[in-house]
């Protein structure tokens, strides 16, 4: 396999088509030009989508932004924290987390991942005094203990903000991740389970979060009229807020709202390619799938894995590039030059606490992308090419 890899490997980078759902609706946007969510007197497609996707998480609000990161700021400053105030979030995730909360004039305080990617109970409930919000990012849709996050942060009563950018259709306990903490934040950049390019929603069940969102995401004048059921707080914030403007526009809408109602089978699937895949990694006594916690049925397009029974640094860059000749990208999180997943490369946050055990799974974490519309010749492709990789190196 290892000539010709490349030529036959499966490519995990190109997305799947839009739904052709989609082309009408854009057309019809185009003709008329109607493409600002707030042009229409009702059912422009934005407040279409949020109508949506608040009934497919049974969330009672939902307001669709810029983007993912977007939706986190917003949700931090519609707590209305005190400026530097210290948010906790998990020092396993992408570098836009820190990025927002920084935006939010608010103090990243990062606290110690696993080897199995979740977050470190015993740092949490040592950081949770003295924290005024928790930002718990499900990095990669691995969810982390959220029923002991849940009860330390209910007792300090310090609300949570949970970053569902990467779990869209993760279920922890029966309940819907993004609906768990005081709000939820998903993307809909092409990375993730539902394709815009770009785009953000915010969910929450509370209204005074939802009117401050609103409101600061761009509802100038009286435009949050167009927002059902927010009259009473949207008023009272109206001119009390600045206004950020991160509105998604109609097209972007018009582009996720024909996906919606593909998500489920999307997260069937995606969940089967994982656990297949899975299984044959777990084959080799060098490399480890962490499984997911009880209460947790995932979402996943991508696989994460760790390199196991003593591994060098030198071994896991070859093993790395073992897998390439063959066609498939492993990433190991904390080798790859200046990734924006690990923490010690957020230099905009000044000086990194060390955190021993987030950068020894970093160290030895690998990424695979396994996009949910992979056939099951093209996963067993990517399982066997790593496990020949792993053999190349470890012999
Ligand atoms: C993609 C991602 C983000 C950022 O989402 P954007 O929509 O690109 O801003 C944040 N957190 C996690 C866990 C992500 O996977």
């Amino acid at each position: 396999m290892a000539a010709d890899g490349q030529a036959i490997a499966p490519n995990v980078h190109d997305a799947e088509p839009i739904p052709e759902a989609a082309r009408a609706e854009i057309e019809r946007l185009l003709t008329s030009g109607d493409l600002f969510r707030y042009t229409a007197p009702s059912d422009a497609p934005v407040a279409l989508l949020e109508a949506e996707f608040a009934a497919l998480l049974g969330s009672r609000y939902a307001l669709a932004v810029s983007s993912c990161s977007a939706a986190l700021f917003l949700a931090l400053k519609a707590l209305d924290l005190p400026k530097g105030a210290k948010v906790l979030i998990p020092a396993f995730t992408f570098a836009a987390v820190p990025s927002a909360v920084v935006h939010a004039d608010c103090e990243p305080v990062l606290v110690e991942v696993g080897d199995n990617y979740r977050v470190d109970m015993a740092d949490f409930a040592g950081k949770v005094p003295g924290a005024a919000a928790v930002l718990i990012s499900h990095m990669r849709g691995h969810t982390s203990d959220m029923d002991a996050i849940m009860a330390l942060c209910d007792a300090a009563g310090v609300p949570v903000v949970e970053d569902a950018a990467h779990s869209l259709g993760t279920v922890w306990g029966g309940r819907k991740i993004g609906t768990l903490g005081k709000a939820g934040c998903f993307s809909f950049q092409s990375y993730k389970l539902v394709n815009a390019g770009e785009g953000g929603i915010l969910i929450t069940d509370d209204p005074e979060v939802a009117a401050r969102a609103i409101i600061m995401s761009g509802a100038y004048e009286t435009n949050w009229k167009k927002h059902p059921g927010l009259a009473n707080s949207c008023a009272h914030w109206q001119n009390k807020l600045p206004l950020y403007n991160l509105r998604m526009q109609n097209l972007s809408a018009a582009v996720i709202r024909p996906q919606l109602p593909l998500v489920a089978e999307r997260v069937a699937k995606g969940r089967a390619n994982h656990d297949h895949v899975a299984v044959r990694l777990n084959g080799s006594a060098l490399l480890e799938v962490p499984p997911p916690l009880g209460p947790e049925s995932r979402a996943p397009d991508s696989i994460q894995f760790n390199l196991v029974g003593g591994w060098s640094d030198a071994d896991a860059l070859r093993f790395q590039a073992a897998a390439k000749v063959r066609g498939v990208a492993v990433q190991v999180f904390g080798l790859s030059e200046g990734n924006a997943r690990a923490f010690w490369n957020w230099q905009f946050l000044g000086e990194v606490p060390d955190l021993p055990k987030t950068r020894a799974m970093l160290m030895r974490a690998c990424d695979v992308r396994l996009p949910v519309r992979l056939t099951g010749a093209e996963l067993d492709y990517i399982a066997e090419a790593i496990l020949e990789a792993v053999a190349e190196v470890r012999g």
